[in-house]
């Protein structure tokens, strides 16, 4: 299996958005920059996309995985343009832009203004039952607390409760942080997660109040989403999917091997394994493939989660291959479900709800998929989606029970909380084991270690969700910078 010809060979181990976009930056910038590159993608399953996965039936569009990206980071928009796929972008509903959240058993409104963990609308916040009085009194001392002196990172948790109190964290932010991460805050690095807190707090001291001059600014023109043609979350008419499929589709005919698991590489001068072919000294990488068979690669791009990248490096870089087994990762389980619309009391007059942990459910969070986006569900249908998992005993507990208790027991939940009358038309679970990075304190200094311990490799790159950013933008960015390093580092 090795390269004959005098063309450069890349190898991007992985299939999911981050390795698919890897791909086809290498296949684009090496043609305009008139470098002979042959590229190859080594997907261990057999289908391309990873997480990202859609599927059609019986008139349903259903998203197993993301089901959304942010047009606020550029990538995905600047990426999908490109590929002439913006005709199918699909925002989400204008009409029923609330959620909901569960307290006491019951689902609320998030007040209007309401963002993530703090407001910025003063009526409908000390109008909602979801805090108490002590809880919005404490909530308001935002405004005079003074700001953070150190630089050190710091946890959500640790940061919220300080600045707005124990209930905004978890009667609100902690439901819609972690059904953003899968995550615990009190684990969970602001720095790496959410930093637009920490430049409100060292630019306005109160988070309240740099909503408040947000919100107004956003009133004087500026949109706060990416711009006036697009939903600050968008999707496509035919799933997420389109993205990595259409992706898939730019890429040269031969360029993709599915059922190609990847084992360990390693670095070596090729003379160990053709003595005769080539000229002694000549470094290749070798990729081993788990049926026994070695690709050798000039540039090798490892777009797979953290845990996995360690093991293929394991004996070629001991040391990033530590540091990469120690960025944690969380399940989760998604849950569509299908029924009459009739079947269900509750109006779904909002996005879905989140579930704060202090609740104790089985479930973390629910969206109402058919009325966030038109299309999804037959006319008199309702298509939901259930979240389980996350991280801690109760997450995981849930996410390793057999798929038809998971059914069970989110049944169980909705029938309480929307007043679901019928059985679902359709319930399907999609399990994604250890698929989201969580970015514990000290994150971005374990990161920029990785990437240090990454450029002493020759013609080596990292990409995919454990590094700079989970969401779908950032891993096309990553994919995309890991094909510029490639490019500007490997064929020098
Ligand atoms: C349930 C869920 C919901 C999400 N929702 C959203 C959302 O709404 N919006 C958003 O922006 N982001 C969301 N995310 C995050 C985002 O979807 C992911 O971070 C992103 O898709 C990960 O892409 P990736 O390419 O890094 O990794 P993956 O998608 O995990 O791809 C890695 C690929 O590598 C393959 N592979 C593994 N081992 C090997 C091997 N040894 N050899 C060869 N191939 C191998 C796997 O089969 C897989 O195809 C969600 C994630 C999950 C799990």
């Amino acid at each position: 299996m090795s390269n004959t010809s005098n063309r450069k060979q890349a190898i991007v181990i992985g299939g999911g958005i981050a390795g698919l976009t890897t791909c086809y930056r290498l296949v684009t910038k090496s043609a305009e920059r008139g470098i002979p590159l042959n590229v190859k993608l080594l997907e261990a399953g057999d289908r391309v996309g990873g997480a990202i996965c859609t599927s059609k039936q019986d008139g349903y569009v259903i998203e197993h995985g993301p089901d959304v990206f942010l047009s606020t980071k550029p990538w995905a928009k600047a990426l999908s343009e490109e590929l002439g796929i913006a005709d199918q972008f699909l925002g989400t509903n204008p009409m029923e832009r609330r959620s909901f959240v569960l307290h006491k058993g019951r689902l609320h409104p998030v007040p209007d203004g309401f963002y993530l963990m703090a407001p910025a609308s003063f009526l409908p916040f000390v109008k909602t039952p979801i805090f108490s009085w002590h809880g919005k009194l404490r909530m308001a001392l935002d405004w005079v607390i003074p700001r953070r002196r150190k630089d050190t990172d710091e946890s959500l948790e640790s940061f919220i409760t300080r600045r707005l109190g124990k209930e905004a964290f978890t009667r609100i932010a902690q439901p819609m942080i972690g059904g953003i991460y899968t995550a615990d805050g009190k684990d969970l690095s602001l720095k790496a997660t959410m930093p637009q807190f920490l430049g409100m707090e060292k630019q306005h001291r109160s988070i309240i109040k740099a909503l408040v001059a947000r919100k107004k600014e956003s009133q004087g023109g500026a949109s706060g989403t990416s711009g006036p043609r697009y939903s600050m979350f968008l999707s496509f008419k035919s799933g997420m999917q389109t993205l990595t499929d259409t992706l898939a589709e730019r890429l040269p005919d031969d360029c993709i091997q599915l059922g190609t698991k990847v084992s360990r590489l390693d670095y070596r001068s090729q003379v160990e394994a053709q003595p005769k072919s080539r000229s002694i000294g000549e470094e290749k990488w070798h990729v081993h493939l788990a049926n026994g068979e070695q690709m050798e690669g000039d540039l090798v791009c490892v777009a797979l989660p953290a845990y996995r990248a360690a093991g293929l490096v394991e004996t070629v870089a001991p040391s990033l291959s530590g540091s990469l087994a120690s960025i944690p990762y969380a399940s989760s389980a998604i849950v569509n479900l299908a029924f009459r619309r009739s079947d269900i009391e509750h109006p779904l007059n909002g996005m879905g709800f989140v579930v704060p942990a202090i609740e104790e459910r089985s479930i973390i969070g629910c969206t109402f998929s058919s009325v966030k986006f038109a299309g999804r569900a037959p006319e008199d249908y309702a298509l939901l989606r259930a979240y389980v998992g996350g991280t801690g005993s109760r997450g995981e507990m849930y996410f390793q029970r057999p798929e038809s208790e998971i059914v069970e027991s989110v049944l169980r939940e909705l029938h309480g909380l929307l007043g679901l009358k019928g059985d679902p038309q359709l319930a399907l679970v999609y399990k994604h084991p250890n698929a989201m990075a969580q970015y514990h304190l000290g994150h971005l200094d374990l990161v920029a270690e990785i990437e240090a311990q990454a450029r002493k490799l020759p013609g080596f790159a990292l990409a995919g969700n454990a590094y700079r950013g989970i969401g779908i933008p950032d891993c096309i960015n990553s994919g995309e910078q890991a094909a510029s390093l490639l490019l500007e580092q490997g064929l020098k």
